[in-house]
């Protein structure tokens, strides 16, 4: 029997709800099976440790989820510390360390969701975003002068390197490719940014001629939120810059009925490092502490996560189970209109899952 080795990272505010919901239901799918089980260790890092320790993370913190098998994150991001501190403290500070460049953020619109936009199919939004994860706009180039003076001046350098292009380049045509449309729209702002972002459409005609078979095309990135709303169905794989993707994402995230359902993972797809899965919304100031927080997102990452790992009939089963219950109203948190608790959606995962701790509850 395979035991693979998961981080557990809840993090601040709602990730403190979600991930040990996660956690739940990938203790619930190995009971079923002999084929694998999950060993956990859980790391306590996040707000409250940075005002323990003035750190989000230990400094050698990468040395001890380095051998992991995968990483379940929760959020950074705390009311009283600064999102910037949080944000580069923990989350990219694993993210850059372990080189994870491929952020990867499929949206669909789930059984039994009712989404805002009424001309729309459900089949007709089934995306999956391709985020560069390592440099552009998030680089962390830049620097601040003369503070607090009237001449104080501040940079935040979008830096793109030819490497770091091609390899997400190469990564989108490559999913786009897996995918049975195969179909790829290129994301720029290549009109107004006239030297990186033309060098990325460059990269991008060069990577195309190695993927013949994946038709594509390019879509400036202000047009693209109006063709995600009026054209859905004319998109399918996505990639974009780091800035671009994530706003683009949380659109997607919204267009598919929450910001609390949708997944990613931060991959390192030559996989020196462990890739890190996570709910794409933040720690939920408002929702925090109250049993509110919507664990579908959480649910969904961990469905990649175990694709992640080769286990495709287990992601399979995970996300059966999880698109049961969004089918059920009666089962919908807050953020979908309903009433359900983050602990009855994740009980009702786990017992159709299977358990059998929870199977026997329900004959007894
Ligand atoms: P947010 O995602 O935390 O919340 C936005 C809105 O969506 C809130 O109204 C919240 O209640 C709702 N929401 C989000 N997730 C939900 C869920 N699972 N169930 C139900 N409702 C949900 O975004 P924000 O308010 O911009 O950020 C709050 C904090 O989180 C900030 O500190 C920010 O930096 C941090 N953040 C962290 C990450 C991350 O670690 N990956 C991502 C985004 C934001
Ligand atoms: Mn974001």
């Amino acid at each position: 029997m395979k035991t693979y080795r998961i981080a557990t990272i809840p993090g601040d505010g709602i990730g403190k709800e979600v991930v040990p919901a996660g956690q739940q239901v990938l203790s619930a799918l190995a009971s079923t099976t002999d084929a694998f089980a999950f060993e956990f260790e859980n790391f306590d890092w996040g707000g409250d440790y940075y005002r323990k320790h003035g750190v989000m993370m230990p400094d050698n913190g990468l040395d001890a989820i380095r051998d992991k098998d995968a990483i379940l994150f929760g959020s950074a991001g705390d009311p009283d510390i600064p999102d910037h501190i949080t944000l580069w403290g923990l989350r990219l500070k694993i993210c850059q360390g372990f080189d994870q460049y491929a952020n990867v953020r499929p949206t669909r619109i789930l059984p039994g969701i009712d989404a805002p936009l009424k001309r729309c199919a459900p089949e007709d939004l089934n995306w999956v975003i391709v985020r560069e994860n390592s440099e552009g706009e998030y680089a962390g180039v830049g620097g601040r002068v003369h503070q607090g003076h009237p001449i104080e001046a501040a940079t935040d350098v979008s830096m793109m390197t030819r490497a770091g292009v091609e390899r997400i380049m190469r990564f989108a045509f490559r999913l786009a490719q897996s995918r049975p449309r195969k179909l790829l729209t290129v994301i720029t702002k290549s009109n107004a940014q006239r030297h990186a972002m033309v060098m990325w459409d460059e990269i991008a005609v060069q990577v195309s001629k190695e993927f013949p078979d994946v038709k594509w095309d390019k879509e400036l990135v202000d047009a693209s939120t109006a063709r995600m709303i009026n054209r859905p169905a004319s998109l399918d794989t996505i990639v974009a810059t780091n800035l671009h993707a994530d706003i683009l994402s949380d659109l997607a995230a919204a267009l598919a009925g929450s910001l609390g359902i949708a997944p990613t993972g931060n991959i390192d797809p030559e996989r020196r490092f462990p890739s890190m899965f996570e709910p794409i919304h933040g720690s939920a100031f408002d929702i925090m502490g109250k049993g509110l927080a919507n664990p579908v997102g959480t649910f969904w990452s961990v469905v990649m996560l175990l694709e992640h790992l080769g286990e495709f009939d287990a992601a399979k089963r995970v996300m059966q189970a999880v698109e049961a219950v969004t089918a059920d109203t009666s089962l919908h948190t807050r953020d979908l209109g309903g009433q359900a608790t983050t602990a009855e959606v994740t009980a009702a995962v786990c017992a159709l899952l299977g358990e059998p701790a929870a199977a026997a509850a329900r004959a007894a």
